[in-house]
């Protein structure tokens, strides 16, 4: 698995460039302090217990799915939001929100994040 610790530049180019193209903007302020309806976002739980960190295929007798934190609100391309949606990443897809991702990270740039290389891994 190819990420970004190490990669060349010029994978790294193909990442920035990815992120340009199909992430348009931080919505964080209009999503902030809305009434933010949680039905409506998809892959809303991780797949592991609360619990005890087990994976819901494990099967363990505790299991209560954890929510995600999500730090950041995107709007982005919809085929990338379907690609975030396959790889389990939270993302919302309604009618007045066409197609927003959920970042469970902040803090540091988003080519740093593994999710991009994890849905471009093909193309490097
Ligand atoms: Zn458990």
């Amino acid at each position: 698995m190819i990420h970004y610790g190490n990669s060349t530049q010029e994978q790294k180019e193909i990442i920035y460039s990815r992120i340009k193209s199909e992430i348009y903007c931080n919505i964080n302020d209009i999503v902030e302090g809305n009434q933010w309806d949680f039905d409506d976002l998809e892959n809303y739980y991780d797949d592991e217990c609360v619990h005890c960190g087990k994976k819901e295929e494990e099967e363990c007798e505790c299991f209560e799915a954890t929510p995600h934190e999500v730090f950041e609100w995107y709007f982005v391309s919809e085929q990338l939001a379907d690609k975030l949606y396959a790889i389990g990443q939270p993302v919302v897809r309604t009618f007045s929100f066409k197609a927003v991702w959920g970042r469970t990270c902040t803090g540091q740039s988003i080519a740093l994040d593994p999710t991009f290389w994890e849905i471009f891994q093909e193309s490097l």
